[in-house]
């Protein structure tokens, strides 16, 4: 019998320690609730949910629609019992949280090949292991983690700008540039006039904020210094003054508007996303206003009149690992190859995303890695998920499940709905096809 260590019983670890378990693997979950809580968690149980219940749309229609549907041909083990404790919640699969995690926690326990040992782990040894220990990973652990990858690939904060689709952005009004024309022109301008960049400046300022967690005044307070100064929110700078941000990160200089031939009064740089190039990053505008507040304010920038939102901005502690530089294939180190990493630390974002992420580094660790290659093909949401853990890239952010992801469509199909309708057809045709193909 294969045996393996997880740590971190949270959505990752859970969905990991089952899918192993199931496959008859020894597995030994060690989880340091609830002598040693988060900042955030306020149970002893496995698979807590901290924050909203919501495990986002059930929609085809929807990025995370899609993403449940795969992860529930892929045999998911947490999913189902989220359905059997739902509650009303239109599209969304939302969960009575406590049942929930009562739930998966009977399930562990009872488990035979699961052992359950509820201490904080501090050191790593050479043993076959999964570190699933979440955004807020304790101090002892991200020590050791940094004293094996090297602290330039950890990250202890995430200060995350929206991300657009490139279709609802007004090409008669953005235009592509870099400033004063250095290397290739990367990057798409909005430009803003005086009057609607102060617009811009006044709706900011009377925006709703998202409520700051008691453990996060200390970071936000950390904010105003020079360390964390590249990711301070724009509301923020707003604040400080109104001509702060046309000459920081809405600075026009060099950005020519080939309309007009002269530099607008103030630009919002946008920068692609993906290889592809669909999904499309406000750069500079990490945020923490409310989500319909952040659609408002961001459609009064020209050009972005009719975004789509592929995600939204924020602002948390949210401990994660430069995947595309520190992590193999399989999800293991490059450093330290018997360390698998799982969850929002590996660089996924959201409930799901990191459920997903529990449910393949199992798959890894229990099939050969050239058959999840076949598995998840790239049409997948789950697979480029994954891909997008590993791809290269100097801007590595948490990334949640959304269409920009995936590879365009052989047509151009202009009606948003059945274009989304359609990247869900796909890959599920697609996954149902490897799945009959890869024997696992
Ligand atoms: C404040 C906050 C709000 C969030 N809100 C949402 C939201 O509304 N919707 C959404 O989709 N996502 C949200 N997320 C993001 C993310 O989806 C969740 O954090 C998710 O729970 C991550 O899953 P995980 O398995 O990676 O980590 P977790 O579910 O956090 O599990 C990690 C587990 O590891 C344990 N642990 C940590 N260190 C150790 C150690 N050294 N030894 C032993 N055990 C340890 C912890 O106690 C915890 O049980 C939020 C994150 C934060 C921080």
């Amino acid at each position: 019998m294969k045996k393996i260590n997880i740590i971190g019983g949270g959505l990752a670890g859970s969905e990991a320690a089952l899918q192993l378990a199931a496959k008859n693997w020894q597995v030994e979950l060690f989880e340091m609730r609830p002598a040693k809580q988060t900042e955030v968690h306020q149970t002893a149980s496995f698979a807590e949910i901290v924050c909203s219940n919501s495990l986002k749309s059930k929609l085809l229609t929807t990025a995370s629609g899609l993403l449940k549907a795969e992860m529930e041909l892929l045999g998911c083990k947490l999913l189902p019992i989220a359905e059997t404790y739902q509650v009303p919640a239109g599209n969304a699969l939302a969960v009575d949280r406590n049942l929930f995690a009562k739930n998966v926690t009977k399930i562990i326990n009872d488990h035979p090949n699961i052992n359950v040992h509820r201490e904080e782990v501090t050191k790593l040894d050479d043993e076959l292991t999964i570190i699933a220990t979440g955004p807020l990973t304790t101090l002892e652990i991200t020590a050791e983690l940094n004293d094996i990858i090297g602290e330039e690939f950890l990250y202890f904060f995430d200060a995350i700008a929206p991300i657009v689709t490139l279709d609802s952005i007004n090409d008669e009004i953005v235009y592509r540039k870099t400033r004063y024309d250095r290397g290739e022109p990367d990057y798409l301008n909005c430009p803003l006039s005086k009057d609607q960049y102060y617009e811009f400046i006044k709706a900011v300022n009377v925006a709703e904020k998202h409520e700051v967690h008691e453990f996060e005044s200390k970071f936000f307070t950390e904010l105003d210094f020079n360390f964390y100064e590249n990711c301070t929110p724009i509301e923020e700078l707003a604040r400080r003054g109104k001509e702060t941000l046309r000459y920081g990160v809405m600075k026009p200089v060099g950005l020519d508007d080939p309309r007009t031939g002269k530099w607008p009064f103030a630009v919002v740089q946008l920068r692609a996303e993906n290889k592809d190039q669909t999904a499309y990053n406000l750069v500079g505008c990490q945020t923490m206003l409310k989500y319909h507040e952040q659609k408002k304010i961001f459609r009064l920038i020209p050009g972005l009149a009719k975004a789509e939102f592929l995600r939204f901005g924020s602002v948390h502690r949210n401990t994660y690992l430069h995947g595309p530089n520190i992590l193999n294939k399989d999800m293991s180190l490059k450093k330290r190859s018997n360390i698998y990493i799982a969850g929002q630390l590996a660089g996924v974002e959201g409930y799901v995303e990191s459920i997903f992420s529990g449910l393949l580094v199992a798959n890894i660790l229990s099939d050969e890695i050239v058959k999840i290659e076949e598995l998840l093909p790239e049409t997948t949401i789950s697979g480029q998920l994954w891909r997008y853990l590993l791809t290269p890239n100097k801007n590595f952010q948490p990334m949640n499940a959304n269409f920009g992801l995936l590879p365009m469509l052989s047509e151009k199909v202009r009606d948003k709905k059945l274009r989304k309708k359609l990247y869900s057809e796909r890959a599920l045709r697609d996954l149902r096809n490897s799945i009959s193909q890869v024997i696992l």
